[in-house]
């Protein structure tokens, strides 16, 4: 689609006032700066406060006080179910069925999880492949886990990095690899986007060529989620897992989610590490020896339901069924390649953005890559009312995430690097 952009502050009124979705700003606690909103553009790492959250806690807070233990069967939310009441949502958010979806744990430690379910290494197939430069956490995971099985990372981690000169991948360089590597790899492990260049990767793509040298595709989605649209289930992904925190708004400390292929989690034989909560229902509270796994996503739960980090996410998540992740995207692609256009004519700002030009190849997120004074650029924007982030090396994030970010927001982030940059 192509837009035909201006620099006038026009262009980002008739857009706001033609946006069905404008309404949701007002859903949501923006901090203060100089007795104004903050401009937010970091939504990629803590998304904002909704309104809605508060009542929820305390709806919650009530059933513990009325009910006690009977809250896990009565009052408004039985929390024997608590998991579930996010199914129905997350699977349209990441394109599954709602038996292909569950909420538990912290993004780490669901990899890990999750791992030791699919990676299943021999001697003579025993690799992984990710991107270089993925999120530490995703890294030391990989690192250790194979480390756990006995292997050297040095033999067994295949990083693959862009080319001389590149910031970002090509999707052939990513198959190809996956081929050139063919017996010996176990796994697939990649972020469905990197969080530093913003590059959203063709996850059917590396899925296929995973699955046709037999290896098991897994994707870390902390930046997909609620971001942009993706079908786990059509790609047949095995699994994939995200936090809660950044595009979901569910606040810090969030549940996880996490997404197992229904050919894996249909299959009772399936590995995975058992605890009560992902025990056959029908005979969890009869306390007998033998673990009988669900036969869906929730076969991969281990503890009871942890209501008050879910909580938050039950609530947010009653804004993405009303908004629509078909209608998310849409303004998001519009309001990416309107602050792509308006630093664009900033030539004085001098930095590149290092996120792909293609709208298919990335979410809300440019990344500005500065040779020199990032980081006191970054300060200054900080201290001007816009909240981005910034990671070394020498990259500023600026994401506006569409469900409360405006056109004006952009028009206003532009004005201040026009005049004070
Ligand atoms: C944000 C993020 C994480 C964070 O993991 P936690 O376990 O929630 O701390 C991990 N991986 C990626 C790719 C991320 O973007």
């Amino acid at each position: 689609m192509s837009f035909q952009f201006h620099t006038g502050f026009s262009y980002a009124q008739e857009a706001d006032a033609a946006d069905p979705l404008s309404g949701f700003r007002e859903r949501f606690y923006f901090p203060q700066k100089n007795g104004k909103p903050v401009i937010y553009f970091c939504g990629n790492s803590l998304g904002l406060q909704p309104k809605n959250v508060e009542s929820a806690i305390q709806t919650e807070l009530n059933s513990w006080r009325e009910e006690a233990v009977g809250g896990y069967f009565g009052g408004k939310n039985p929390w024997l179910y608590y998991q579930d009441y996010a199914g129905k949502p997350l699977s349209k958010i990441l394109g599954c069925k709602e038996t292909e979806v569950t909420v538990m744990n912290a993004l780490t430690v669901n990899l890990h999880l999750l791992m030791l379910s699919f990676y299943r290494p021999t001697a003579e197939r025993f690799k992984i492949i990710m991107e270089a430069g993925a999120f530490p956490s995703d890294q030391y995971a990989v690192e250790t886990l194979v480390r756990h099985f006995g292997f050297d990372p040095a033999d067994a981690i295949v990083e693959i990095a862009p080319q001389p000169g590149k910031k970002i991948l090509t999707t052939e360089q990513i198959v190809s690899r996956i081929y050139a590597e063919g017996d010996e790899l176990a796994m697939v492990l990649f972020g469905g986007m990197n969080y530093y260049t913003g590059q959203f990767f063709n996850i059917q793509a590396i899925t296929a060529a995973a699955h046709s040298v037999n290896a098991i595709a897994g994707f870390d989605l902390a930046h997909v989620a609620g971001n942009l649209s993706v079908s786990l289930h059509e790609w047949e992904v095995d699994f994939a897992a995200w936090c809660s925190y950044k595009y979901l708004n569910a606040g810090p400390g969030a549940v996880s989610g996490v997404f197992i292929h229904e050919k894996h989690a249909a299959d009772a034989q399936t590995p995975r590490l058992g605890g009560w909560w992902g025990n056959d229902e029908k005979t969890r509270f009869k306390m007998e020896k033998g673990f009988i796994p669900k036969t869906n996503a929730s076969g991969w739960n281990l503890s009871t339901a942890q209501v008050f980090n879910t909580v938050c996410l039950k609530a947010s998540l009653e804004l993405f069924e009303e908004a629509g992740m078909d209608r998310l995207r849409a303004k998001s692609v519009h309001l990416t390649a309107y602050l792509e256009y308006l630093i664009q004519q900033l030539p004085g700002l001098s930095c590149e953005i290092i996120t792909p030009a293609d709208p298919e190849a990335r979410g809300a997120q440019l990344s500005l890559f500065f040779k020199e004074r990032g980081k006191e650029i970054h300060d200054k924007m900080i201290s001007n009312g816009i909240v981005v982030d910034y990671r070394e090396p020498g990259v500023i994030r600026v994401a506006p995430a569409p469900m409360y970010c405006s056109f004006a927001d952009v028009f206003r982030f532009y004005e201040i690097l026009r005049d004070h940059f």
